[in-house]
């Protein structure tokens, strides 16, 4: 028996994006309207006023990584901080190398500008993770040649939620004298870091991950012990130290600063509320048959479980679940193409099981009683699938977006 249709799905999809808090919301209000200033007019009382909000996030987000506020560029989002940390070192750094290496399974905004890169005429290497998705520090050093100008390595990923030993690969790429970025768009404000102890020397982040607006984000760039220096990739007005042009938007700026201080507040209790309800949904669905959790069990965020289904069409899956539970297989970018994840398959799964995996996305506005409910909902499409499946191995159902009414 079908159950009846809820009036919205359960939002399980929080890697691909999260609800703003309503106390982000509220924090930002005031500078659409009563404090419309440019934070770069410097003869008026309006434009300082923006000054010194925009100075003032930029204080909460630096301290909040252990920065200084002038090593933060603000940015668009990730993908723009991404490509300003990769293309903007490669450029600088022309004359001490041209090699970059990265990992297989990074975000797209991190593979794209490497591959534009090779394109231009630097190499990069695509290191292959272990198959729990974690990097192997010793296959890194061995990757390093003198020529290496940048590693490359995310935080949190995005698809299986494996957290990367940044402590490690920081003091690997300090001993040989290579740069260090991370893309922390998953990690800020659901775990610790700390770009002294981790030896970070750029940092990308993002708002919408972490119940800030979209549209914008930041990268951190180290400015003593070393010296970073990045080419920029926008010319223009000249803001941000020249590095980044464009007018600051000060609402989101606010925005970001305060999602990142109320993220920083509540990063331990949350991660232990998450936890717990992580947990509980997997151990919810071991009473199916066939399940596979993707990437390693405890090092991960505590708000994602990427779990692939055996003999399970994987777009029937999505099909069945869309009333009731949103949630998408892996990257929302890549929802859209039939190929399988190039994470999943960087893990040695086959393009079948990549296609039947569900990425739960849990967050701040989950509850129990949700889990609860996307747990039977899950159990009950995948139990339907498998038993049609035994009966009709050719049915291929087709996922059939319905209309959307405004
Ligand atoms: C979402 C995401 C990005 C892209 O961030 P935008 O702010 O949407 O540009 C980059 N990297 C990772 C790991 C992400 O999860």
């Amino acid at each position: 028996m079908m159950p009846p249709l809820p009036e919205r799905p359960i939002y399980l999809d929080c890697q691909a994006t999260t609800p703003v808090d309503p106390r982000v919301v509220e924090a930002m209000l005031p500078y659409f309207t009563d404090c419309p200033g440019n934070p770069s007019s410097s003869s008026h009382l309006y434009g300082w006023e923006a000054k010194a909000v925009v100075d003032l996030a930029r204080e909460t987000i630096a301290q909040a990584i252990s920065a200084d506020p002038q090593e933060i560029i603000f940015t668009s989002g990730a993908t723009e901080a991404n490509n300003l940390a990769i293309k903007g070192v490669a450029e600088a750094y022309l004359s001490k190398g041209r090699h970059l290496i990265t990992m297989q399974t990074e975000h797209n905004a991190v593979l794209e500008p490497c591959k534009y890169l090779e394109k231009l005429g630097f190499e990069v290497t695509y290191l292959l993770p272990q198959p729990d998705g974690l990097l192997d520090v010793k296959v890194l050093e061995q990757a390093i040649r003198v020529d290496t100008i940048l590693v490359s390595v995310m935080a949190a990923n995005n698809e299986i939620g494996v957290l990367q030993p940044l402590s490690e690969i920081g003091q690997v790429c300090r001993q040989h004298n290579v740069l260090f970025h991370t893309d922390a768009a998953q990690a800020i404000g659901k775990i610790p870091l700390d770009v002294e102890a981790m030896q970070i020397d750029l940092l990308s982040m993002t708002g919408h991950k972490l119940y800030g607006p979209k549209g914008i984000g930041a990268l951190y760039i180290r400015n003593r012990n070393p010296h970073v220096q990045v080419a920029a990739q926008l010319q223009g007005g000249g803001q941000e130290r020249n590095v980044r042009s464009g007018t600051l938007p000060t609402p989101q700026i606010v925005g970001l600063g305060k999602a990142i201080e109320l993220g920083l507040a509540e990063q331990t209790a949350e991660a232990e509320r998450l936890t717990v309800l992580r947990n509980r949904l997997w151990q919810e669905l071991q009473v199916l048959n066939g399940i596979h959790l993707n990437g390693h069990p405890q090092q991960r965020l505590p708000g994602c479980l990427s779990v692939s289904f055996e003999g399970i069409d994987g777009a029937a899956l999505l099909l069945g679940l869309q009333p009731y539970v949103a949630l998408s297989s892996g990257s929302a970018c890549a929802s859209s193409k039939p190929t399988p994840s190039h994470v999943l398959t960087a893990l040695g799964r086959s393009a079948q099981l990549s296609k039947a995996t569900l990425r739960f996305g849990l967050g701040r506005f989950t509850t129990q009683a949700e889990i609860e409910q996307a747990a039977r909902h899950v159990i009950r499409t995948i139990q339907q699938g498998q038993s049609s499946q035994k009966l009709d191995d050719t049915a291929q159902p087709e996922l059939v977006k319905p209309e959307i009414q405004p």
